[in-house]
């Protein structure tokens, strides 16, 4: 169960609409999901400095 973020009224997981006051209800979700994809990126953008930082490294050791 959720509540609706206009009236805080327990509202079924699968409405996409408020029944109560009729606020749409998939904004919520869709804000998280935004969220969630931005830690992702984050990660990501983490993972990928890291084998820079490590491609560079060991370029750098076969060099010398
Ligand atoms: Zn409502």
């Amino acid at each position: 169960m959720k509540t609706c973020p206009k009236c805080g009224c327990e509202v079924d997981d699968e409405d996409q609409f408020c029944k109560f006051c009729g606020a749409p209800l998939t904004d919520l979700q869709s804000k998280q999901e935004i969220r969630q994809m931005e830690h992702v990126k984050i990660i990501l953008m983490l993972i990928l400095f890291l084998c820079i930082v490590l491609g560079c490294y060991y370029l750098w050791q076969g060099g010398h």
